[in-house]
């Protein structure tokens, strides 16, 4: 894929994110490594309007200390303050391509409450009860991750499992893929805003058996991947979801 396809595919990753209300407000950002020293990553420009109105344009090619990966890439832009978070993640696994970083409010709102992200549902989202059932980290510091150090104590905390709950900030997910980080952040936010939802509703949020969790079968990548990102797309294109011009500049 050329850099321009990826920096379009960076852009649809943002705006599905917003889409899907795991990045209100205008933080967030998604990065993907392109060779050992370098990284595109979804920068602020002098207009930033937040991630529903995220461009290809606003996704720059930079190197991992923050500086532009080639000549004119930051002209205009800056990196993320949490940068350190993406490079350090990158660093520590070698079969992570792509790291999404947001502030989903149900994520926050649930680990505050003390509910862990378990596997309380099945068929109802296969790859988010596995993903759920193997664990997802708590890192249980609510600083931004502004530097190498922050950075290393997150891909610590997050070690081999594909998200790590971020206490009183947000959420850190990872894949092969755009597709894969991104839904498996949804995946978490889904049993976050499920958890809530059960407690409200009088009741408590309890793991299925490991027997049902084994009876799950694997409904495969084009199912859970592919076709649930062509659904997404799909998604940005609705009226009200996204503002009519983004959808026109990105096709
Ligand atoms: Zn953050």
């Amino acid at each position: 894929m050329s850099l321009d396809d990826l920096r379009a595919e960076v852009a649809d990753g943002c705006r599905v994110l917003a889409a899907r209300n795991l990045a209100p407000g205008f933080l967030g950002h998604i990065s993907v490594r392109i060779d050992e020293y370098r990284l595109l990553v979804r920068c602020r420009g002098r207009n930033e309007r937040g991630l529903a109105y995220t461009t290809a344009g606003d996704v720059r090619l930079v190197d991992t200390e923050g500086r532009p990966g080639e000549r004119g890439e930051l002209d205009g832009y800056t990196v993320p303050f949490e940068l350190p978070l993406h490079t350090a993640v990158l660093r520590h696994r070698a079969d992570v391509d792509v790291v999404v970083h947001a502030h989903p409010r149900d994520v926050v709102i649930a680990d505050l409450a003390g509910l862990p992200i378990l596997p309380i549902v099945g068929a109802y989202d296969i790859p988010g009860a596995v993903l759920a059932a193997g664990g997802v980290p708590v890192f249980p510091r609510s600083a931004l991750i502004s530097t190498t150090d922050l950075g290393a104590a997150v891909a610590a905390t997050l070690a081999d499992r594909p998200v790590v709950v971020m206490r009183g900030h947000g959420l850190t997910s990872t894949g092969s893929s755009i597709a894969e980080a991104v839904l498996r952040a949804q995946a978490v936010a889904t049993l976050a805003d499920l958890s809530l939802r059960i407690v409200a509703a009088g009741g408590e949020p309890t793991p299925i058996g490991p027997e049902e969790l084994d009876a799950l079968p694997d409904l495969g990548v084009a199912l859970n991947t592919e076709t649930a990102w062509r659904h997404e797309l799909a998604r940005l294109a609705e009226p009200g979801l996204v503002p009519l011009a983004i959808a026109e500049v990105t096709g």
